[in-house]
């Protein structure tokens, strides 16, 4: 979503990966509407009835995604139940107790998502993290225990996490009231995926992307190769690579953030406050934060997760006629294609293997599993179950798949060139106590 400054008023600009449907418009609606309510009041006694309105229509807006969430939340409960069970500690009794508590609300989704919400600041909290510990670095069976904290943490987090988005929109509504004066809603449609997986040749084995990657004679070949076949014996990267390209249901598709982006961009739409922000639903994806991170149109550079999908594309020409944005597309590729290989090679010289899972949606609590700050890295996800149980639970956002070294091959075939990258700030923060 950004929002387009008018003198009329603010035009929110609304984009998803797949259709934006009419019950999504209608949602939008409904919450613009009681934030005009806040807006024009002003009155601290209706707010709150206000800020329950709005919680109430996003859990209901979110029903589907939310009785996933419980569903999911459940495996994890139990086997950390099970170890609390077996541990010594005196502090672990009552931390099972208290994750019992989660599995009691059935069909009562609100009330979970409420109850959820009010243990944020419990210190439950904290012990779960204290069982999650700094870093999951592996499978082994004590990381797999911790996955099932973290897990365990996350889906609690995610439950409470309409409450909280209710809270931040309510104080926008109090604090902005020019935002929702006068709004209106546009939509920005997600281009077609194409019909086919892209084409391969006889380049495309890890030999030959190797090869493209690095410069012509460079002495760095044969130990790159090398190392990628160690890597490829272990995680049989080859065999995913081409798996892709022959999978009919392999859809590229343009994550509705740079739809939006490029979209506003090409038409020198103007921001409000000229703050050049898109705000979406998740942190960014690897190729979507590095695509905005480097687009010369100084756009709010996103929270990331780090995550590749396989299926990302660039977005579609606005114009296709139109060499000047022809040559801007050429350039953000090829800084893209500059980063892209920088972390790939970085990633075969430590012969990295897969990441533990980790999701691709905050958790929602605060000083959370954090990985949104800091560098952004190149995280691979070979297929680990974990990944493959979990990955779905967004439920459509992003057709999910296992990421590979070899996602980004048919970048990589491209000529590269060297540029540099361009940073911005920005963004409106809202101070809430939570
Ligand atoms: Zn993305």
């Amino acid at each position: 979503m950004a929002l387009e400054s008018q003198p009329s008023g603010v035009i929110f600009w609304v984009a998803c990966n797949t259709t934006v449907t009419a019950g999504t418009i209608s949602f939008i609606h409904k919450i613009l509407s009681i934030l005009q309510r806040i807006a024009h009041s002003q009155n601290e006694k209706s707010r709150i009835a206000e800020e329950v309105e709005i919680s109430d229509l996003c859990i209901e807006f979110n029903l589907k995604r939310i009785k996933t969430y419980q569903t999911r939340l459940q495996p994890p409960l139990k086997k950390c139940l099970k170890a609390l069970g077996t541990s010594r500690k005196l502090a672990d009794k009552p931390l099972a107790d208290w994750l019992r508590s989660f599995q009691g609300f059935d069909d009562d989704l609100t009330g979970l998502c409420r109850f959820s919400y009010q243990q944020r600041s419990s210190p439950y909290i904290r012990e779960l993290r204290q069982h999650i510990g700094d870093e999951i670095s592996g499978m082994t069976k004590d990381e797999s225990r911790k996955q099932d904290f973290l897990l365990a943490r996350h889906y609690i987090g995610r439950l409470g996490s309409h409450l909280k988005a209710a809270k931040i929109l309510t104080a926008a509504g109090w604090r902005m009231p020019e935002l929702f004066d006068n709004f209106d809603i546009r939509i920005r449609p997600s281009p077609k995926a194409p019909s086919f997986p892209p084409p391969t040749d006889g380049l495309t084995t890890l030999e030959g992307i190797i090869k493209r990657m690095l410069p012509a004679q460079s002495n760095e070949i044969e130990r790159y190769q090398e190392a990628l076949a160690v890597m490829d014996n272990k995680f049989q990267i080859l065999d995913r690579l081409q798996a892709q390209f022959t999978d009919k249901d392999f859809k590229p598709r343009v994550h509705a953030e740079l739809n939006l982006l490029e979209y506003l961009y090409n038409n020198r739409i103007p921001f409000v406050g000229d703050d050049r922000f898109i705000g979406c639903s998740k942190p960014a994806c690897y190729c979507c934060y590095h695509y905005i991170s480097l687009h010369p149109g100084g756009f709010v550079r996103p929270s990331s997760h780090g995550i590749r999908y396989l299926n990302w594309r660039l977005p579609d020409p606005i114009d296709d006629t139109n060499l000047e944005e022809e040559r801007h597309r050429r350039v953000i590729l090829n800084k893209l294609i500059a980063q892209i290989r920088l972390d790939a090679l970085r990633q075969i010289d430590q012969c990295r293997g897969p990441s533990p899972w980790h999701p691709d949606s905050t958790t929602g609590i605060t000083n959370s599993f954090n990985h949104n700050g800091g560098q952004i890295g190149f995280r691979v996800h070979m297929s680990t179950k974990p990944v493959e149980e979990l990955t779905s639970e967004t439920l459509g956002d992003y057709e999910q798949q296992s990421e590979s070294l070899a996602a980004t091959e048919s970048i990589l075939s491209d000529s590269l060139h060297e540029d540099e990258s361009s940073d911005s700030d920005g963004g409106v923060q809202l101070h809430v106590d939570f």
